[in-house]
């Protein structure tokens, strides 16, 4: 979600003739693209934001912009007022759009600007964002999120649940498709309680609206919540053509009693149902998942869970979070904290039992032939090349050819199988 924020702001920015600029040193306008879903990134956002300084103090036209989700905090926008009183410009989560507004005005009156609203009603469309990759794009479907799980901090930094329609949606991808997109991303915080503010339309059939786009191989979207996915989504994995088979469904933990205090609102029976649905109206379906240990109160038994239901399972991969308590979430006021020392050891054993079982699902691939969707080149290496299969396996290869790859379609033979990846050699170029 980030990650497409700051490819919108990009986009803006080039619209109005500016041109990126790795070097701070020689930029004009900075801006610091923020998260605040653990406190980890809170930390290192005030350490980067002061390395800044500097540079500001050499050159008073340079303009220093904060945005993202930790200007969406009051005690952070205090924070930067009081300490960091050089920022120039603040603005939050859902006020994107008016960023060359407020550059335009800082440039203008050279007075600071700020705009931070906690709750937008109104769906920002019409962003041309500058992406990251030409073959691919990242598309919002939902913004916000409306479901309080107790520990997280993100409805109170993206606002309520919003759907676009599905037309804007279908047109936006159509455009990308145009210009050369192969593969998109479906952005959602709970992708499958997305609804058509106009018509009414669901997450399966903006899944089946966008199937038909021509031009387009591919389609994913992140991210699924175990309590709102239905029969009829998990059935378009064997109607849509381009939906991969892969899905990323969050579990957070295998222990009814901690997930009820999650505020997940579905028990470990009904997670495992969900997967075996999955398996069986698409066989070969890889499976991602978010875990969360230490959760206040999670007792050894209950981590205990959450390591049976990952061998039960047997994910492709999984993020893996230490439990950090957010200020103003439920959960930071649960008083039974686990020490960290507790969490940090669950944290290993989880993250072992991950690796191995990661390492196991690769394996199967060895021999195997695997269509890959091209990313680019390796940083080190001009003749290893990258990409993801449909079921979102990262592959290295070799290919000592002339021509471009990147955007491409090409199949590879698996010739190596590791925790992380997987390594082959380009066998035909099926473009
Ligand atoms: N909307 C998505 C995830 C958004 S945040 C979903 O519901 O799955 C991404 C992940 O960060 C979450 O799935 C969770 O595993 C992790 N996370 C969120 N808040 C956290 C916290 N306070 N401590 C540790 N991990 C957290
Ligand atoms: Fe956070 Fe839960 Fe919403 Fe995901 S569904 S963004 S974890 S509150």
């Amino acid at each position: 979600m980030n990650e497409h924020d700051s490819e919108n702001i990009a986009g803006m920015l080039e619209a109005i003739g500016y041109i990126h600029e790795e070097n701070p040193n020689m930029a004009d306008v900075l801006i610091v693209n923020t998260c605040s879903v653990r406190e980890n990134a809170d930390n290192r956002f005030f350490g980067v934001l002061g390395t800044f300084k500097k540079i500001k103090k050499s050159n008073p036209d340079f303009i220093v912009c904060v945005c993202g989700c930790m200007p969406q905090q009051p005690r952070i926008v205090e924070e930067i007022k009081k300490s960091f009183s050089w920022v120039d410009i603040i603005f939050g989560t859902q006020n994107i759009s008016r960023f060359p507004e407020l550059l335009d005005r800082r440039i203008e009156t050279g007075k600071k600007q700020y705009a931070i609203v906690d709750d937008n009603p109104v769906v920002e469309e019409h962003m041309e964002p500058k992406r990251l990759f030409k073959h691919k794009a990242l598309v919002n479907i939902t913004y916000g999120c409306n479901n309080f799980c107790t520990y997280c901090i993100v409805p109170y930094t993206r606002g309520r649940e919003k759907s676009r329609t599905v037309k804007d949606i279908c047109t936006e991808i159509d455009k990308l498709c145009r210009d050369g997109v192969k593969e998109v991303m479906l952005l959602g915080q709970n992708v499958d309680s997305f609804k058509d503010p106009v018509t009414g339309e669901g997450f399966p059939d903006l899944l089946r609206a966008i199937n038909r786009i021509n031009g387009l191989e591919r389609i994913r979207f992140m991210t699924s919540h175990p309590k709102d996915i239905s029969d009829d989504m998990i059935s378009c994995f064997g109607e849509c053509d381009k939906l991969c088979h892969n899905i990323h469904l969050p579990v957070q933990c295998g222990n009814d009693r901690v997930l009820k205090r999650m505020n997940r609102k579905y028990n470990r029976a009904q997670y495992l149902e969900i997967i075996e649905k999955l398996r069986e109206a698409c066989p070969d379906i890889t499976i991602s998942t978010d875990i969360i240990v230490g959760f206040p109160g999670e007792t050894e038994e209950e981590f205990e869970d959450t390591l049976s239901l990952v061998n039960e399972v047997g994910f492709d991969s999984a993020f893996t979070f230490i439990y950090s308590p957010r200020e103003g979430t439920p959960a930071a006021k649960f008083e039974d904290q686990v020490p960290e020392e507790i969490k940090h050891r669950r944290f290993d054993r989880l993250v072992d039992d991950i690796n191995r079982i990661s390492l196991e699902k690769n394996s199967t691939y060895l021999g195997k032939i695997c269509e890959v969707l091209v990313e680019g080149k390796s940083k080190n290496n001009d003749n290893v090349y990258s990409g993801r299969t449909d079921g979102f396996k990262l592959v290295n290869f070799d290919a000592c050819s002339e021509r471009e790859l990147e955007g491409k379609t090409v199949s590879v033979k698996i010739t190596e199988c590791k925790t992380f990846s997987l390594e082959g050699v380009i066998v035909d170029e099926t473009i």
